[in-house]
């Protein structure tokens, strides 16, 4: 007999990140990538967050929800390794996995009066649901030997320039939302989302939204990326 289990969110998460494309393939990757976790009801109330004000990162444990209807596969291609090699699925933190299940440490910066966490460095899509939280324990969750021979070194950070306008533009709407937009933007490009296996042509324009925003950039050479407009979406 298959057993099954039924699980319900106990929140959300309200993310700067408000599609997939360009997100950090993990957390802290980006420090200035904000958002907040809204728990229902009773998980809001004070009684349930005793204690999380003595802890700086929690463990977030999540639904891969825009992966749900996709194939579950035994294999996948990492982007880390060009897109074209394939590994298992446990031995990936891809977002197409059974169950659908992930989860990020990230930073908890403080506790709302109406029980919402405000945390940064995360690497997940607005509205994504929220299963359970737990604190990051770091004489547990940090392993000092340990190693991954798949994911030796962070990824390798490309350089970002801006034109003068779309500067201007990241400062003004970095003023009108309150969020460090400008290293937000630089952050999560340096990473270079396109797919490894693309070769930029210097002409083709890539895009993105971070909370209402449509950022546009291209390439100029392979190894590095201008930012040419940012604005807001309608
Ligand atoms: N740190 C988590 C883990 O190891 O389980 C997530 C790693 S996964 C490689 C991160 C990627 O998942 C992000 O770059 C983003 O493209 C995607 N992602 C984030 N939130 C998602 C969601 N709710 N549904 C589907 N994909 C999501």
């Amino acid at each position: 007999m298959q057993e099954q289990y039924q699980l319900s969110p106990i929140g959300h998460v309200q993310s700067c990140f408000a599609e997939k494309f360009a997100i950090p393939r993990q957390p802290a990757l980006a420090p200035a990538a904000q958002g907040r976790i809204i728990l229902l009801p009773p998980y809001n109330q004070a009684q349930a967050l005793a204690g999380l004000e003595k802890v700086s990162h929690i463990w977030v444990i999540f639904v891969f929800h825009q992966a749900l209807n996709q194939q579950h596969r035994l294999q996948v291609r990492p982007p880390r390794l060009g897109g074209n090699q394939r590994i298992g699925v446990f031995a990936s933190r891809a977002s197409h996995r059974p169950n659908s299940i992930g989860q990020s440490v990230v930073r908890l910066d403080a506790i709302t009066a109406e029980g919402q966490l405000l945390i940064s460095g995360l690497d997940l899509l607005d509205g994504t649901p929220v299963l359970d939280i737990k604190p990051y324990i770091p004489f547990v969750d940090t392993v000092p030997n340990a190693y991954n021979h798949i994911a030796e070194q962070p990824p390798q950070l490309i350089q970002i320039d801006w034109t003068p306008q779309a500067k201007a533009q990241a400062q003004q709407h970095a003023q009108r939302l309150a969020q460090p937009l400008l290293e937000l933007i630089e952050q999560c490009l340096a990473q270079d989302p396109k797919p490894a296996y693309q070769q930029p042509d210097s002409t083709r324009h890539y895009g993105v939204c971070f909370y209402d925003i449509n950022v546009t950039w291209h390439y100029p050479s392979a190894d590095r990326i201008c930012v040419l407009n940012v604005e807001q979406n309608n």
